[in-house]
């Protein structure tokens, strides 16, 4: 069981909980400044909300390499501890993104 890679199950739509079709997004708080990291469900993401929707990247394509990048470029400036588990969920890649997160932040 721990051998799976990437664990979809741990990982649901921030708004409804859904697995279905799972992206990595980011949603800006306001129209200027740094997004909050949440993940959306296929159908939330065509929901009245979509439009506020900054970054959309389909999860399986998402790795810490990533991740960390949006932190880097200033995209969100979500709290990277619940951020890595919002997207990884139980998976070993949460603690592994956090600690890239941690490695690469530049302090303002
Ligand atoms: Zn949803």
């Amino acid at each position: 069981m721990s051998e799976v890679a990437f664990d979809p199950q741990s990982v649901n739509c921030s708004r409804c909980g859904s697995g279905d079709r799972l992206n990595f997004v980011i949603m800006p708080y306001d129209d200027e400044g740094p997004g909050r990291v949440l993940v959306y469900c296929y159908r939330c993401r065509r929901s009245g909300h979509s439009e506020r929707i900054d970054v959309s990247i389909p999860l399986p394509l998402v790795t810490a390499e990533l991740m960390a990048a949006c932190y880097l470029h200033g995209l969100t400036q979500s709290d990277p501890d619940t951020a890595t588990r919002i997207v990884f969920g139980d998976d070993p890649a949460a603690s592994e993104t956090l600690e890239l997160i941690q490695a690469t932040k530049v302090k303002p």
